[in-house]
């Protein structure tokens, strides 16, 4: 085992959880054993939740500008350990390094984002009337939640714990058991950047502590980002307890590619969106739909297709399990008489054997009813449709449960607007592939892709770590009871 056993973060030190209950940490790359995560009880969320409540009246009475100042320290340990932490994220999530070091690179720019929110969140003064001012405040909510997937370890992480702790909440976060290692060195630099002992915690687990998180009465809100069979469960457990939730589901995006699209730029984006990160990202292009003639445009992307391989530009999937319901998608799809145009299944990188690789897959004559079109695959592989209109593969992109991303490939801006206005999803990009918002922007859904109001990140993720104060005050008493002078 390369790493020590993983621990828990609880009141700024690691410790060891109450159970002998393990999973272990495989890397995705080679198979190796890198560590043990436990799988903590709901006595040891109660340790974390007590600690984030003591901590809580000082933190959140510490005025903002100083509490984002742990975030500019923060900031600059990120850069200084990017490297290892990009390192780190590749042996166990199994992306390639590049990828990673773009991961990291994102947790900047969102803990950037965050050192800006003393300029975001002032709040609203206004004479209402003689002598009488009504002002707003943002509070913070108390002990908050935040459980995330495993494909990002570090930028999920990253998408809550800078706004909400700045904000001035205390967190509890429950990483996923199969990437459990970035967080706690997230942990360690967040202490090294001064964050107050119990304002930042983490339980390990699976769904005994996500359920616990749930239904625990000292937590106020949830975040929640991972499938959507999940992400309606944890959504639906919180709220009944009459916490907040905001909780990020699965994906299925559909790229829109017209004739007139630049052949050499949408093959390029069209492959990159597809195969990056191995396919598991919640925005990565999974279907396709060529409207009219593009078989020009189809023969680009799998002339660029073939230049990612895998274990060089190309990470692996995540376990053997996402391997073999990857490969099984396509084995399907080929059995209802879709033309396999590029085959990843069987991928084997030499000395990783025990890797699970699959290589990138484009499916053409797929039709709209098959299992490759209509649900997440979360592996590298694009199913392609074609249709005559624009309007029928907007029927096609709207009548997906789904409604994360959708983008659209051409030289037309009229058309271009038209899919902006009529494609059902929270993302969308003209004429890219991966259309995540920078921030100020948020991020955030639609439809099976996202439960609650607002966004998770940006401006949209103030509404949800805090509260409004609205207080009306009297400086004129010639007005007596009379606040309407
Ligand atoms: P997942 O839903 O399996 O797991 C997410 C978290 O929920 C993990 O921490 C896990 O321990 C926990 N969990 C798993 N099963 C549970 C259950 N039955 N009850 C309670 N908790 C449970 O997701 P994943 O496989 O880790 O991540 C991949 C998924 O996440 C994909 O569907 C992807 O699209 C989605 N995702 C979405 C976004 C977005 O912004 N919408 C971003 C990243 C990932």
């Amino acid at each position: 085992m390369k790493y020590a056993p993983v621990q828990n973060f609880i009141n700024g030190k690691f410790v060891s959880a109450s159970t002998n209950k393990t999973l272990d940490v495989i890397s995705p790359i080679d198979g190796n054993h890198l560590s043990t995560v436990p799988l903590s009880t709901s006595n040891d969320l109660d340790e974390a939740v007590k600690a984030a409540k003591a901590a809580f009246p000082k933190w959140s009475r510490t005025p903002i500008k100083e509490r984002v100042q742990v975030f500019f320290k923060y900031k600059y340990l990120l850069e200084k350990h990017l490297q290892e932490l990009a390192e780190l994220c590749t042996e166990e999530n199994g992306k390639v390094i590049g990828e990673s070091i773009a991961e990291i690179e994102k947790c900047v720019e969102l803990t950037e984002f965050a050192t800006s929110l003393p300029q975001l969140v002032s709040g609203e003064v206004l004479e209402v009337s003689r002598g009488v001012e009504c002002r707003t405040e943002h509070a913070a909510l108390g002990v908050v939640a935040s459980i995330v997937p495993f494909n990002f370890p570090s930028m999920v992480p990253n998408w809550t714990i800078p706004n909400a702790i700045a904000l001035g909440n205390c967190m509890i976060i429950k990483p996923s058991e199969k990437v459990p290692l970035s967080c706690g060195k997230l942990a360690e630099l967040l202490k090294e950047a001064g964050l107050p002992d119990g304002v930042f915690n983490i339980v390990h687990g699976d769904v005994e502590i996500v359920n616990a998180i749930c239904d625990h009465p000292n937590i106020e809100a949830v975040s929640f980002v991972g499938s959507t069979k999940v992400a309606k469960i944890v959504y639906q457990r919180a709220t009944h307890n009459y916490k907040r939730c905001l909780a990020l589901g699965g994906a299925k995006n559909h790229l829109m590619v017209l004739p007139d699209a630049k052949e050499d730029m949408t093959a390029a984006n069209v492959v990159a969106s597809m195969s990056g990160c191995a396919g598991q990202r919640c925005m990565a292009a999974s279907a396709m739909v060529g409207v009219g003639n593009i078989d020009h445009i189809i023969n680009k992307i799998v002339a660029e297709a073939h230049k990612i391989i895998p274990g060089k530009n190309l990470g692996a999937v995540i376990n053997k399990e996402s391997k073999e319901r990857i490969e099984r998608y396509i084995t399907e799809a080929e059995q209802q008489g879709a033309k396999i145009l590029i085959d990843g299944r069987k991928a084997v990188v030499e000395g990783k054997e025990n890797g699970t690789y699959v290589g990138p897959t484009v499916i053409d004559y797929v039709k709209p009813n098959m299992s490759v079109a209509r649900e997440e695959i979360f592996g590298p592989v694009i199913s392609i449709m074609r249709t005559n209109t624009l309007d029928e593969a907007i029927q096609i992109e709207n009548s997906n449960p789904y409604g994360n991303a959708a983008s659209v490939f051409t030289q037309n801006g009229g058309y271009a607007r038209y899919v902006i206005e009529h494609a059902s999803a929270g993302m969308i990009g003209v004429n890219v592939g991966v259309p995540v918002p920078r921030e100020p922007f948020s991020f955030g859904g639609w439809n099976d892709s996202k439960f609650g109001v607002g966004d998770i990140t940006g401006k949209s993720s103030i509404e949800f770590w805090t509260k409004l104060k609205k207080s009306t005050t009297k400086w004129n008493p010639e007005a007596g009871v009379n606040w309407m002078s």
